[in-house]
């Protein structure tokens, strides 16, 4: 019987699994991906959301990468990991030996995204929002919730898609201080900075909820308008059957379950138990070598297992929409011109390794 390993979500890391399918067939498994539509890159997002970047610079069709791989197009809904078998929304069933999800994160169920903001996951979502606006020509008053780094990079985005389109800024930003929590001192002053010289009205409150048309901050007080984007925080996404919290699965070195040596989980729905994480796609991309090796073992019924131990320190590169790039590594930050052309090459270089 030719053992099969199902690959739930187009995730990063399993982008890196489709483009090495080969090595999956070469070591007689059959590869099965369940996924509903194409791969859009997150670090892509934001220039595309501005208007820098065409939608196609984010995306990539896990199809297109065309190796020995079964593809289901269809979500899963659950999992039973004693039947050994997936539930997809479309009603079909399939069995697996070898289960690997990558299947994201989506923002926490917040009132105010019950009310009608739109949240920043999926990234699709900022497509759709930059369409709207174009056809508006700009002109529509806009808010941002939230005051990380995806809050206040999609904040400027949105001044950046207005001055291209040559309508006046009128983007909100509602986020209490201090502004990205967690990053140094010095990178917190430097969005401050890039907020205010691109005309960000910054409301140092939370966006609770949208009622008639309005914002409603946590002071109670109302804010027309048009258009909120929640970048309120990630929790991990799975399909039913597991019991895990908003932080993910919990894996352990070799990113199997706890509970199951031959369930596997990357990538932000992941919660690696022996060194813990935020949510970014770095993790889940480079996680994908020891990822592929481990499931090729595990397919083969192999007990050898190689260990991923994700980087301490990582470089984190904010697009501020006006040329220039905020750049933070562990302690340090640095805004830059040559930081925005290092975020674009490394995000290029990234899409075009799966596109056709
Ligand atoms: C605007 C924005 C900008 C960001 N910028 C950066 C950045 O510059 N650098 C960085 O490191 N991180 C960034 N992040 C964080 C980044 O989005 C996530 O960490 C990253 O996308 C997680 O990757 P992943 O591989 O775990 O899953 P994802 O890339 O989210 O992929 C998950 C896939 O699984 C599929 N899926 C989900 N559920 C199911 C299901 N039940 N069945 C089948 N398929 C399913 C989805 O359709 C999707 O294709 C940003 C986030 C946002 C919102």
């Amino acid at each position: 019987m030719v053992r099969r390993v199902v690959l739930i979500g187009a995730g990063h890391a399993h982008m890196e699994a489709l483009r090495q399918a080969n090595r999956f067939e070469a070591a007689g498994l059959t590869l099965i991906l369940i996924d509903p539509g194409a791969f859009w890159y997150s670090g892509a997002a934001t220039g595309m959301l501005s208007g820098a970047l065409d939608p196609s610079d984010a995306t990539a069709d896990p199809v297109a990468l065309a190796g020995p791989v079964e593809r289901l197009e269809a979500r899963a809904t659950r999992v039973d990991p004693g039947a050994r078998r997936v539930t997809l929304d479309d009603g079909r069933s399939v069995a697996f030996d070898v289960l690997s999800l990558n299947t994201g994160s989506a923002l926490a169920d917040t009132g105010l995204v019950r009310s009608g903001a739109v949240p920043v996951k999926p990234v699709s979502n900022l497509a759709e929002v930059r369409a709207r606006i174009e056809a508006a020509g700009g002109e529509l008053r806009l808010a941002v919730a939230g005051g990380g780094a995806t809050g206040v990079e999609v904040a400027l985005s949105l001044t950046s898609l207005q001055r291209r389109l040559g309508a006046d800024v009128t983007v909100t930003l509602f986020a209490p201080l201090p502004l990205l929590p967690g990053w140094p001192d010095r990178a917190a002053d430097r969005a401050a900075r890039a907020l205010k010289q691109a005309g960000v009205r910054h409301v140092a409150r939370r966006a609770e909820t949208i009622r008639d048309g309005a914002v409603i901050d946590d002071a109670r007080e109302a804010h027309s308008l048009d258009l909120i984007i929640a970048a309120t925080g990630l929790t991990a996404q799975l399909p039913g059957g597991f019991d895990a919290g908003p932080e993910g699965l919990p894996v352990g070195a070799d990113l199997a379950w706890l509970n199951d040596p031959d369930i596997f989980a990357a990538g932000d729905c992941a919660h690696m138990t022996h060194a813990p994480r935020p949510k970014l796609g770095v993790f889940g991309v480079r996680a994908a070598p020891v990822l592929i090796e481990n499931l090729i073992a595990a397919g083969r019924g192999e007990g050898r297992r190689r260990r991923y131990e994700p980087q301490s320190r990582w470089l984190s590169l904010m697009d501020l929409g006006d040329g220039t790039a905020l750049g933070r590594y562990g302690g340090l930050a640095h805004r830059s011109g040559a930081a925005l052309a290092l975020k674009r090459w490394i995000d290029a270089r990234f899409v075009r390794r799966y596109q056709p």
